[in-house]
């Protein structure tokens, strides 16, 4: 059989071992609604809270409040739609200020606002996908509901400048969001200098399960609920909760903040390889996104003459799995948003490629993607001129 080498951490991460063995109680003799008045109810919520204090202190939120969700893309639209709604009722807002690289789940969150009569402004970014604090500034008006900008981009790797937008933004009472699924597992999290609103992340990008999530609200009146139901996480979050995910969550946060600094080392130097070798060996080759200021696993490229979902089944082929960047998966080829705004044309734009590392990612498994992927290009070059 032949060895398969996983290079797409960005799209998902395996389940730490010890995360596991933490949940796996919740699963069995553990098993009551955190809701129930019972012991058995007692244990469960005691696993539930003790997870948000752990959280809590971690990220040094011990202002905000946390709420469990099913994962990154609920707490986006908790985020969203919950902030927007909020700032309509409170105080008649309803222009939302959007970066143009969000995740589709705040993207399409915020658009789909539009048919209740508010209004999207997107902001500009520069080549790398950034943000400029100063450009918000400009925009924000006396009836914007709330501003989004991801913290660390999904497909190009830039991380954006959070604590000063999220300044600009609290200066003026608006509600300031961001979406943190990727920065999580690479950044430390500080929310103790106020300069965030609501800050959304999902476990399985840090080694977590799937389908878990938090969302942190600095202040809660700033929040309408999305979900109806029963009275759960503070009557914002209905439904009940997600014990073992939940306890699985704040473990693999744990070990995710103990470990952090060593894996960025151990990632970025092995990102860097990936770097120089590629520009080395292929020409016509562009790197997206920021050069400095990016996740630490995180490498992306655009190559011209290339259809960029050729190159995965060539890699995949290969042994290597890898990804576009963008959620667009097969079919009718799409060119990605983030990829347009940062000003690719569109054939450039479908040439895309993403390599993002791990902890258990290894010095050899880099080196073969390197000298694999000048070849698989070659022939993708070879398709795409057919
Ligand atoms: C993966 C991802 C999401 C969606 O999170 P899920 O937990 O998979 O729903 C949202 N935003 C970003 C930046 C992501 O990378």
């Amino acid at each position: 059989m032949k060895e398969r080498i996983y290079l797409d951490y960005a799209a998902t991460t395996p389940l730490d071992e010890r995360v596991f063995a933490a949940m796996q109680p919740y699963f069995s003799e553990k098993f009551g609604n955190p809701s129930s008045i019972h012991t058995w109810g007692q244990e469960a919520d005691d696993a539930v809270e003790s997870a948000r204090e752990t959280i809590e202190k971690l990220m040094i939120a011990e202002k905000f409040t946390t709420f469990f969700t099913s994962g990154g893309t609920e707490s986006d639209n908790l985020a969203v739609r919950g902030a927007a709604h909020a700032a309509m009722k409170n105080r008649n807002a309803r222009h939302l200020l959007i970066s143009p690289i969000e995740h589709p789940a705040v993207a399409k969150t915020a658009i789909s606002l539009i048919d209740e009569g508010f209004q999207v402004e997107w902001l500009p970014v520069d080549d790398f996908g950034m943000v400029d604090p100063t450009d918000v500034e400009k925009r924000i008006r006396t009836d914007t509901a709330l501003v989004s900008v991801i913290y660390g981009n999904n497909e190009i790797g830039t991380i954006n400048p959070i604590e000063e937008i999220g300044k600009v933004c609290t200066e003026r009472g608006v509600f300031f969001h961001t979406d943190g699924v990727q920065a999580a597992a690479h950044l430390n999290m500080d929310f103790s200098k106020n300069f965030i609103g609501g800050f959304s992340a999902g476990a399985h990008k840090f080694y977590g399960p799937k389908g878990v999530g938090i969302f942190l609200v600095s202040d809660r009146s700033m929040l309408e609920h999305v979900q109806t139901g029963g009275g759960q996480e503070f009557g914002m979050r209905a439904g009940t909760h997600n014990v073992p995910g939940i306890v699985g969550l704040a473990r693999a946060y744990e070990i995710t903040c103990m470990d952090m600094d060593q894996n960025n080392k151990h990632t970025s130097i092995l990102r860097d390889e990936i770097f120089e070798g590629v520009i080395q060996s292929i020409p016509d080759v562009q790197i997206t996104g920021h050069p400095t200021q990016r996740l630490s696993n995180h490498a992306s490229f655009v190559f011209g003459k290339v259809n960029g979902n050729v190159l995965l089944m060539m890699l995949d082929a290969g042994g290597f799995a890898c990804s576009s960047g963008s959620a667009c998966k097969s079919g009718n080829p799409k060119p990605s948003d983030v990829l347009i705004a940062i000003g690719l044309d569109e054939r450039n734009a479908l040439g895309s490629l993403r390599v993002t590392l791990g902890r258990n990612t290894t010095e050899d498994e880099v080196q073969r993607f390197i000298a694999f992927l000048p070849d698989a290009v070659k022939r993708a070059r070879k398709v795409y001129a057919e």
